[in-house]
């Protein structure tokens, strides 16, 4: 066999890629990671204004990663979170309890970006190329040779698309994706207020499109502050984005009843199309996809990351377990277990998230008073309510070492 340069290519260093080139290197697997973006800049608040709701599970792993300090000193923890039809007082509820990890916590995606891509350039095993252009990606029996425009070539056993929900690699491969796009976009903004949030996450839903309201770290000036993820009807989209911060401030305290007390627009908003898709497959000859490159779905939950955070988790585990069997980390049975171990949690999350934003989309009286009777059934469910719960959290089926805060 040839000499290779890598133990793996990562094609995109987003979120999700340099989040498996960390993982691996942690396990002392060496990475090449490209990306035709200067990721500095996507470090910027005017590149990515967003905030992620990180679920406890992804949360242990990037503590078990070196990124502890990042969730102590920036991130929000959420402690409740409440589910309800418009602002109707009758809501799903869920709490963390006393003592418990919180059910998730808040960080700003341009800190994510900043300390992980730093946590990289320090590892040794990781060799991080941006910006460069990828030419062309060959795959065959033998190896996955990745070259750039400016003449270089890779070789590494297996290549990883890490390269968003359009993937240029999977489209190469010929994967084909269901997908579709919803008729709404969402409007993200970040607001002071006067009330304090208690480290509440409410998400209400209006048949025009759910609100979320997710509790971040009080402003410089000691005032709260909650990051704003607003689904606006594609038609009213354009008004919607001419909104002064006046007026947007009245609009958001319209919908939440006031619960925030005075509001203040303190970020630009960004406005992001909203769609849905899920690869047919997640492996090829020596390819395998993680994060928006194998799915993509509505932001209701705060669950995409955080599935490509549970992708990166088992994905790291099998290529290191391989690669210390001295395994060929690039052959069908390697890349099958990454598959079969993401494939159902995958699956089960893509289809709720689409359920739910259905079913609350339907307008009228009767289908408003259903959502409402089924909110507070599942209420007095425990089995469903800890379901949800443990969903939120990111805990369900077999959790890789690195999601229980473990380096293998
Ligand atoms: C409005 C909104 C709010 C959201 N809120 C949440 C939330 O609260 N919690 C949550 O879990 N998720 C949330 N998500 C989802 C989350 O943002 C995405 O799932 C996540 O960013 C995906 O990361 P990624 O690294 O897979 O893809 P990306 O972030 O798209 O990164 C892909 C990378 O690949 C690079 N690239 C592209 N093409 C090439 C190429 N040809 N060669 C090399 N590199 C390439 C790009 O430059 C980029 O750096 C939200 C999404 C939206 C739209």
């Amino acid at each position: 066999m040839q000499s290779m340069d890598a133990d793996v290519i990562i094609i995109g260093g987003g979120l999700v890629g340099a989040t498996l080139a960390l993982a691996l290197a942690r396990h002392d697997v060496t990475s090449i990671v490209v990306d035709t973006a200067d990721l500095d800049a996507t470090t910027l608040p005017a590149f990515d204004g967003r905030a992620s709701a990180i679920a406890s599970a992804s949360g242990r792993m990037l503590r078990a990663l070196g990124l502890g300090q990042l969730l102590d000193d920036h991130g929000c923890p959420i402690r409740e979170i409440r589910v309800t039809d418009a602002a109707h007082p009758q809501f799903l509820h869920f709490d963390a309890g006393e003592g418990n990890d919180p059910l998730g916590t808040m960080v700003e995606n341009r800190l994510l970006r900043t300390h992980l891509l730093a946590a990289v350039r320090a590892c040794p095993q990781a060799t991080l190329l941006a910006p460069v252009t990828v030419a062309e990606l060959v795959r065959d029996e033998h190896a996955a040779t990745l070259s750039l425009a400016d003449g270089r070539r890779f070789r590494a056993p297996l290549a990883v698309a890490c390269d968003g929900r359009r993937s240029p690699t999977r489209e190469a491969a010929g994967i084909p994706i269901a997908q579709w796009h919803y008729p709404h976009a969402a409007l993200i903004t970040m607001v002071a207020h006067s009330v304090p949030h208690e480290n509440i996450a409410c998400e209400l839903f209006y048949p025009s499109g759910p609100l979320a309201l997710l509790p971040m770290r009080d402003a410089d000036d000691g005032r709260p502050r909650t990051a704003i993820v607003w689904t606006v009807d594609g038609r009213h989209m354009a008004a919607a984005r001419k909104l002064g911060p006046k007026q947007l401030a009245a609009e958001i305290a319209a919908r939440c009843d006031g619960t925030m007390g005075d509001i203040e627009v303190i970020a630009p908003q960004t406005v992001w199309p909203l769609g849905y898709h899920h690869a047919a497959r997640y492996t090829d000859t020596r390819l395998l996809l993680l994060g928006d490159a194998a799915h993509g779905i509505h932001p209701i939950a705060g669950q995409g990351l955080n599935m490509g955070f549970r992708d990166v988790a088992a994905a790291a585990e099998v290529l290191t377990t391989a690669a210390r069997s001295g395994l060929d980390l690039g052959s069908p049975d390697v890349l099958a277990q990454v598959s079969a171990w993401r494939r159902f949690d995958n699956s089960l999350v893509c289809a709720v998230t689409d359920g739910l934003n259905r079913l609350f989309a339907v307008p009228g009286r009767v289908p408003s008073l259903v959502r409402r009777t089924g909110l507070a059934a599942v209420e007095r469910m425990p089995p469903l309510k800890r379901f949800f719960m443990n969903q939120a959290r990111g805990e369900t089926g077999k959790l890789p070492a690195l999601l229980k805060g473990e380096l293998v």
